[in-house]
C-alpha cells in the first residue's frame, strides 16, 4: 500500500531522529568509557590499525601478511575482550543501541520494508499514535488481579494465561479470540496486553473500535476512502495485518450492508489465517441477533469464545480511589 509523500517523509524524519539520537547516545558513551578506561583508546587505534593493513594485504594477495595480521588482530581483540570485562562492559557497550536492532533504525532491510516500518504505516493510516502510551500504561506487568473476587479471580487467572499462550503460540498456530463480558470488566485491558506483547515481538497489529472499523467497511465499500485526510486507503492492513483487534462489538450502528461487509472482514481473515481478537458487552444471543447466524457461526467455529467475569471494575477502582 503506497503512502503519500508526505507521510513517507514523516516516517524517514522519524528514523532519521532515532539515528542521530543513538549516534550521539554513542558519543556520549564513549567519552565516559575511554575516560574510565584510557588503556582503550591505544589498543582499538591497533585493532583499527591491523584491520586495515589486512585489507591491504588481501589487495596485493600476501597470504603470509594476512595470516601474521589475522593473529595480531585476534590477539588484540582478546586483550579489547578483558579489559572491558574487567570494568564488567561487553563490545555492546562500544555499539549504537537501536530502538529496531533488526534494520539498525534505517525502516529497511535489505529492499523490504522492516517490520517496524510497516508498524508505522499502520499507526500512521489508522490515527493509532495514541495506542503506544495507552499500551505503557495497559500491559500484561500493569494487570491486577486486585479488582476481581473470589472464584472471578481465578476465571480471570485462567483468562490470563490463556492470553499469554495466544501470544506464544501466535507464529505457529491460528487462533482468535472473542471477549465478552459485561463494560469495564477489563476486556479492552486484557486486549491491550495483546498488543503490546505482538507489537514489541514486531507483529503488526491494527486496533479498531467497532465503530471505526464499520466506518471503514462502508468508506471502502462506497469508495470513499480515497477522499479521506489520509489521502490513502487504509483498508487493505485491515485483512493483511497480524492481528486485528475489534473493539467494543455493538456499540456501533450497524445496518444489513456494514453487517453483511462485517462478515467478509471476519471470513476473509479466516481465510487468510489471519488472527482476530473481539471483544464485546453482548451476549452470543444479541451478536446472533445483530449480526446474522452465518457470522455467529463462522465466530464459533473459528474462535476461542471467553466469558470475562465480575461486575465493572472500573466502578471498584474508583470506589478504592474515594476511600
Ligand atoms: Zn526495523
Amino acid at each position: 500500500m503506497p503512502l503519500i509523500n508526505t507521510q513517507y517523509d514523516s516516517i524517514m524524519r522519524e528514523y532519521a531522529r532515532r539515528q542521530t539520537r543513538s549516534r550521539q547516545e554513542l558519543e556520549e558513551r564513549l567519552v565516559r568509557i575511554h575516560q574510565e578506561i584510557p588503556e582503550l583508546l591505544p589498543l582499538e587505534e591497533a585493532i583499527t590499525a591491523c584491520q586495515a593493513g589486512k585489507v591491504r594485504a588481501a589487495v596485493s594477495q600476501d597470504s603470509g601478511k594476512l595470516k601474521e595480521l589475522d593473529a595480531q588482530l585476534r590477539d588484540l581483540q582478546n586483550k579489547r575482550a578483558v579489559l572491558l570485562s574487567e570494568h564488567r562492559l561487553g563490545p555492546a557497550d562500544l555499539e549504537p543501541v537501536y530502538t529496531c536492532p533488526d534494520c539498525r533504525d534505517t525502516g529497511y532491510i535489505g529492499e523490504k520494508k522492516c517490520h517496524c516500518f510497516l508498524q508505522a504505516e499502520i499507526d500512521l493510516l489508522y490515527h493509532q499514535s495514541r495506542l503506544k502510551d495507552v499500551l505503557e500504561q495497559e500491559n500484561f506487568q500493569t494487570f491486577s488481579y486486585q479488582w476481581y473476587e473470589g472464584e472471578d479471580r481465578e476465571i480471570m487467572r485462567r483468562n490470563v494465561a490463556e492470553a499469554r499462550m495466544f501470544i506464544e503460540r501466535f507464529d505457529d498456530s491460528f487462533e482468535n479470540l472473542l471477549l465478552l463480558g459485561a463494560v469495564g470488566t477489563g476486556k479492552t485491558f486484557l486486549s491491550n496486553c495483546i498488543a503490546k506483547e505482538l507489537i514489541d515481538s514486531c507483529h503488526s497489529v491494527v486496533y479498531l473500535t467497532a465503530f471505526q472499523l464499520f466506518e471503514l467497511l462502508s468508506q471502502a465499500a462506497f469508495g470513499k476512502e480515497k477522499t479521506t485526510s489520509a489521502g490513502q486507503s487504509a483498508y487493505p492492513y485491515i485483512f493483511d495485518c497480524d492481528l486485528l483487534i475489534i473493539d467494543d462489538l455493538g456499540t456501533e450502528l450497524p445496518n444489513t450492508f456494514t453487517v453483511s461487509q462485517f462478515f467478509l472482514c471476519i471470513n476473509e481473515r479466516i481465510l487468510r489465517k489471519k488472527s482476530t481478537l473481539i471483544s464485546s458487552n453482548l451476549d452470543m444471543e444479541a451478536l446472533r441477533n445483530i449480526y446474522s447466524e452465518r457470522t455467529l457461526s463462522r465466530i464459533i467455529s473459528c474462535y476461542k469464545i471467553r466469558q470475562l467475569p465480575g461486575n465493572d471494575i472500573r466502578i471498584r477502582k474508583k470506589l478504592n480511589a474515594n476511600l
